[in-house]
């Protein structure tokens, strides 16, 4: 994700590299380069500009400790200014009444039905809430199909009638069900078109007016990039949504439409979507994903992650070891197992920080991880906590043992050790921040 962001970001800060304080002419190149790197991850010029003239500004009137460099600083002020960008806090998302009732629209094949889904299993495990999803999608019949299969699948009810074609009365009685069966969430899963449209725009607005929403989610692909942008206003402009839900974050997402949402529309991004998969939903933190797109990782998210499938001890304890680096491949192997269970691969990889560059070019998929795995079970107890005692011999038999040719067992332990420095350093960071991991 951003992937070719993080990058271009990281090497702006480098020509601030060895400078010992910051002045207007030593930032120039460092603030031109970060304003390249935005336009170039479809950022719009005048939000581009404004967002590195503020950064410049703060640049140059921060006084620069000993402790940190001026290309620590300038990450940190950067980080800080994408978090802004993003909307600065998280969102709140609300599901008061009863039932409350969640309107989800945007264009066709934006993920709407898949985010209804989603919504609607996040609601139920994570909020104990009883949702139900309603079918108000009158020309599309496959579209009911597509949210039947999806309700059965995450195990909530549905709501559909498939002779009516009053979209509006579709979901009036969907609410009266609700009320009926003691449901108290109602999410609404409208018909798109796949580009704007007023008909569309006109039976949206009138399911709004009818049933009174609680949240109205605009539902859009963050691969469209500045389109994304555009009919973010479109939408907003006929229905005055609440929030923004990006999908297919795990696709090869240049990053523009997460940085320019909240800022064009003046509304919070509130959920993110990165796979097919039911469980693949995250709520939008934008101090997280700006500290991903700088390539810092989100300990945070892969802690919540972590502390989702473990008890809490357990994730306790594995914090504590990323914090104090004592990470091994123990607890390597149990990440890879518990986060196998919870969707895109390489996107919780890209979490730990330095990670994501590393594997950026690797292809990830289940099976990718079996020879690792395979190399971390040839272990024995001991090489496993303590991966500083794997000498030559060992990791023969460990070569041997996995069906691995040794060199990939040594690509392995540097990776890892790779990671290890990268927590290390991380660790080391003045008041638990992580400036620092680039322009030093
Ligand atoms: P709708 O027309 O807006 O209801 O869109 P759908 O929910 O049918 O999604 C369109 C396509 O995008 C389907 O093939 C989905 O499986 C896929 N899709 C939806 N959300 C995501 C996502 O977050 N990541 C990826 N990779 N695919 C998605």
């Amino acid at each position: 994700m951003f992937q070719n962001l993080s990058e271009r970001l990281e090497s702006a800060f480098k020509n601030l590299k060895g400078e010992a304080r910051i002045s207007e002419l030593n930032i120039a190149n460092t603030v031109k380069d970060i304003r390249r790197a935005l336009i170039d991850a479809d950022v719009n010029y005048k939000i581009a500009k404004e967002f590195t003239d503020k950064v410049k500004d703060k640049a140059l009137g921060e006084k620069v400790l000993n402790a940190i460099s001026p290309g620590q600083l300038m990450v940190k002020i950067v980080q800080d200014e994408l978090a802004e960008l993003m909307g600065g806090k998280e969102a709140e998302f609300s599901i008061t009444g009863n039932p409350a009732v969640i309107l989800i629209a945007g264009l066709q094949g934006s993920g709407k039905t898949t985010f209804t889904g989603k919504l609607a299993n996040y609601l139920k495990t994570k909020k104990g809430k009883s949702p139900l999803v309603v079918a108000a999608d009158i020309y599309r019949p496959a579209a009911i199909d597509q949210l039947t299969v999806l309700a059965e699948q995450i195990g909530v009810d549905i709501y559909a009638e498939r002779d009516n074609n009053d979209a509006v009365a579709i979901a009036q009685n969907a609410i009266k069900e609700a009320k009926a069966k003691n449901k108290n969430v109602v999410i609404i899963d409208t018909a798109g078109r796949l580009a704007v449209d007023e008909v569309m725009m006109t039976e949206v607005a009138n399911i709004k007016a009818a049933v009174g929403p609680t949240e109205i989610l605009f539902v859009v692909d963050s691969m469209t990039g500045q389109d994304a942008v555009n009919t973010a206003k479109a939408f907003n402009e006929r229905l005055d949504f609440s929030g923004v839900v990006l999908t297919k974050l795990d696709g090869d997402t240049r990053g523009g439409a997460a940085l320019s949402i909240q800022y064009t529309v003046n509304k919070p991004i509130k959920f993110v979507s990165s796979g097919e998969k039911m469980e693949t939903l995250d709520v939008f933190y934008p101090e997280r994903m700006a500290q991903r797109i700088l390539g810092m990782g989100d300990i945070a998210s892969l802690v919540e992650k972590a502390q989702e499938q473990y008890d809490e001890e357990q994730a306790r304890k594995l914090e504590k070891k990323i914090r104090k680096n004592q990470f091994d491949f123990q607890d390597f192997l149990d990440q890879l197992q518990q986060i196998k269970k919870m969707g895109n691969l390489k996107d919780l990889m890209g979490m730990i920080p330095g990670v994501g560059k590393a594997i950026k070019d690797v292809d990830i998929s289940d099976d990718a991880f079996k020879g690792i795995e395979a190399m971390i079970n040839s272990m024995t107890p001991f090489e496993r906590s303590n991966p500083d005692e794997i000498n030559p011999s060992r990791r023969q038999r460990i070569a041997k043992g996995a069906g691995k040719q040794l060199s990939e067992v040594n690509a392995f332990m540097k990776q890892f050790d790779q990671m290890r420095q990268m927590m290390k350093m991380m660790n080391k960071m003045p008041m638990g921040r992580m400036p620092g991991m680039m322009g030093k």
